[in-house]
């Protein structure tokens, strides 16, 4: 487990040392607020960039298995396979694992709770939260809202 910790803080602060010396570093995609809003619709613009949250059970993708990938509804990245999603009960579409690289982590100490947030890696997106009451092999959950994304059926 230290192991572990070390190497990939050990990765992390490399790859900070290298991108500080490029100039032209991010591939994030970057979109003035003015922008989001016409690209968005306002329940996508409210979640995803305002962090918002849609309600409990009424998700369009909370009760949905179908075969395919889960991509950012902001830029199209790809998110989330749908091996990985499960019902966890939760009333949000919820997945033990992510497409590595997919995604950001962040603290979150928001309504006076210690969550970790979780965003697309590449316009920042709001997506949920991942939390450690996930099943196996990861234990994790990573709590999604649909409206944060689109679903492609039968593509990898
Ligand atoms: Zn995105």
């Amino acid at each position: 487990m230290f192991m572990y910790v070390f190497s990939c803080q050990y990765s992390q602060n490399k790859n900070k040392t290298s991108s500080n010396k490029k100039q032209n570093i991010s591939n994030k995609m970057k979109k003035t607020e003015v922008e989001w809003k016409r690209s968005l619709t306002d329940q996508e613009y409210r979640i995803l960039r305002e962090k918002g949250t849609e309600r409990a059970f009424i998700g369009k993708y909370d009760g949905h298995f179908e075969e395919g990938v889960y991509e950012c509804a902001g830029c199209g990245s790809k998110l989330f396979q749908s091996e990985t999603k499960y019902r966890s009960g939760c009333g949000w579409p919820a997945f033990y694992d992510a497409i590595p690289g997919a995604i950001e982590e962040h603290d979150d100490n928001t309504l006076g709770m210690r969550r970790i947030e979780i965003t697309c890696s590449k316009c920042d997106g709001h997506l949920g939260h991942v939390f450690n009451d996930g099943p196996k092999p990861t234990g994790l959950r990573y709590c999604v809202n649909s409206v944060s994304m689109d679903f492609q059926p039968g593509k990898k």
